[in-house]
């Protein structure tokens, strides 16, 4: 990913202004980068909200399309929460309801692929590794360790469940692709042998063998 360097030298020192009078007196570099850590992940996730909203059609759509073949109808501007790497971030955007089957909906969260009230796929992962690591509980104050915000012990759980089943999955694609490949080899090696060249393989290296 490419930065405008400028752009991130503006930023890095509004960042280093504001830390400079959080401390005020202290001068040590651990205080200074504890406050800088917190500052930075603060910061990031009301940048995240500002980057969301700004997502939101310039002009307001009065209807909406529903999945039933009606039209949904705009209600009002509606706040949601999102749980990301960055902690919770809260954001608005309006929402929309269908008087034939009462379906709401909100066209910013479909754009985005945002689930009101969940947790993003890469905090799910952060957390399904660790849970799959350590007890929920301790997974749990590990995460507030490393990303300074606290998760519930059943957040834990319930994305180490998801979690597994994510890597039950991808286990069976890697089983299902080695087998694939043996045949593939099986196949090649059978080939190497009807046009007189026979391959070998030692550790792992193919080591071409020439018939006489
Ligand atoms: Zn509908």
């Amino acid at each position: 990913m490419e930065f405008t360097t400028t752009r991130l030298e503006q930023i890095a020192i509004l960042l280093a202004d504001e830390i400079k009078e959080e401390l005020a007196e202290k001068q040590g570099i651990n205080e200074m980068e504890q406050v800088m850590r917190e500052l930075v992940k603060e910061t990031a996730g009301l940048g995240l909200q500002r980057a969301i909203e700004q997502g939101e059609e310039r002009y307001a759509e009065k209807e909406v399309a529903c999945r039933c073949g009606e039209q949904a109808k705009f209600v009002s501007k509606r706040e949601a929460v999102l749980w990301t790497v960055f902690g919770k971030v809260d954001y608005k955007r309006r929402y929309y309801l269908c008087a034939e089957c009462h379906q709401g909906q909100s066209p910013l969260d479909r754009k985005y692929g945002i689930v009101p009230g969940q947790v993003t796929q890469t905090l799910s992962s952060l957390l399904g590794v660790l849970g799959v690591e350590v007890a929920f509980e301790e997974a749990s104050q590990l995460a507030e360790r490393f990303l300074l915000f606290r998760v519930s012990d059943n957040t834990v759980r319930k994305q180490t469940e998801g979690h597994g089943n994510a890597q039950a999955q991808a286990e069976k694609g890697w089983i299902e692709k080695a087998e694939n490949e043996k045949s593939l080899q099986v196949r090649e090696r059978s080939l190497a042998y009807r046009s007189g060249r026979i391959c070998a393989s030692m550790d792992g290296a193919h080591v071409p063998l020439q018939h006489n």
